[in-house]
């Protein structure tokens, strides 16, 4: 109820109450998933045009006590919503670097980026180059295989503030990439700005890509701009060896999908 005044009657609305208790109960049990540390990261690998892995992308996964194995879909918006998604992304962080630092006496991994999905407000976070600089150094890992997902909107918020925190981390050698490129309130003009190192073609494009002349005539015009700017392009959602072939004809640098593998533990 907007103006719950003196004179106004309060109405009881059966489903809105069941939503808002759903909402309360998920919000709690989020909490204690991050008390009880319940959620777990898979990782997807990322291949280059010869099919030969070169990293993983880190995705969230929430081992809820019921056994069920929760996708990020169903609470990432919600982390972010309550604040909670600091922590989990700080988690998600520490967990990377202790992966990467683990890699690093693997001859077989040593060689892998972790490419990680970095929400607004813990980028927002007044400290975040700081805790990034701090993990870095402290593991002392190769910071060049730290890989930061971005998002567009994230980035347009406060584009200043943006590349002051970009500037800051790729001084450590930390690199970025624009995740979901092409979805969001686009400008170009901001990519002559960014130091960005890698533009991500969203699967919504690669999806139908061979069906539909629109979305191939975007995923190349996506992989001819990052070629212009310098950066590489990596296509998601690759799920043929069709999409696979099209996308390396028209120049795409790296690719990820289900046809190089699920997200898994590894
Ligand atoms: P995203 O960053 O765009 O991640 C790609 C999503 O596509 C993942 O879903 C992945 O499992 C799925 N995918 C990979 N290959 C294919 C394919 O070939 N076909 C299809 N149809 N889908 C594919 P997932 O793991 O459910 O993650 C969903 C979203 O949740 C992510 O989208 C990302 O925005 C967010 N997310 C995941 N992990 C984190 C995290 O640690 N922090 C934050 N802030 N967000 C996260
Ligand atoms: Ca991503
Ligand atoms: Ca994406
Ligand atoms: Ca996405």
């Amino acid at each position: 109820a907007k103006s719950a005044g003196r004179n106004t009657v309060r109405f009881f609305d059966p489903e809105m109450q069941s939503l808002i208790e759903r909402r309360v109960t998920l919000e709690n049990e989020l909490r204690d998933a991050l008390h009880y540390k319940q959620f777990i990261l898979h990782y997807q690998p990322q291949v280059d045009r010869n099919g030969r892995s070169v990293g993983v992308e880190a995705l969230v996964r929430w081992q809820h006590p019921d056994g069920r194995i929760i996708p990020p879909s169903e609470f990432i918006e919600l982390a972010e919503e309550t604040g909670l998604i600091v922590s989990l992304g700080s988690w998600v962080l520490e967990t990377v670097v202790a992966r990467l630092s683990e890699w690093a006496n693997d001859p077989e991994r040593s060689h892998l980026s972790i490419a990680v999905n970095v929400s607004a407000r813990q980028f927002r976070q007044p400290d975040f180059v700081e805790i990034v600089s701090r993990l870095v150094e402290a593991a002392g890992i190769d910071a060049s295989l730290l890989r930061l997902e971005l998002t567009e909107s994230l980035l347009l918020e406060n584009m200043e503030e943006a590349i002051a925190t970009m500037t800051a981390l790729k001084k450590q050698g930390v690199s970025f990439s624009l995740d979901d490129f092409g979805t969001g309130y686009s400008s170009l003009a901001y990519l002559k700005v960014l130091p960005l190192d890698e533009l991500k073609v969203d699967q919504s494009f690669v999806r139908d890509m061979l069906f539909d002349e629109k979305n191939a005539a975007i995923a190349r015009a996506i992989v001819n701009l990052g070629q212009n700017l310098g950066v590489t392009v990596i296509a998601e959602g690759v799920e043929t060896d069709a999409q696979w072939q099209f996308l390396i004809e028209n120049g795409c640098h790296s690719f990820q999908g289900y046809l190089f593998g699920h997200p898994s533990e590894m």
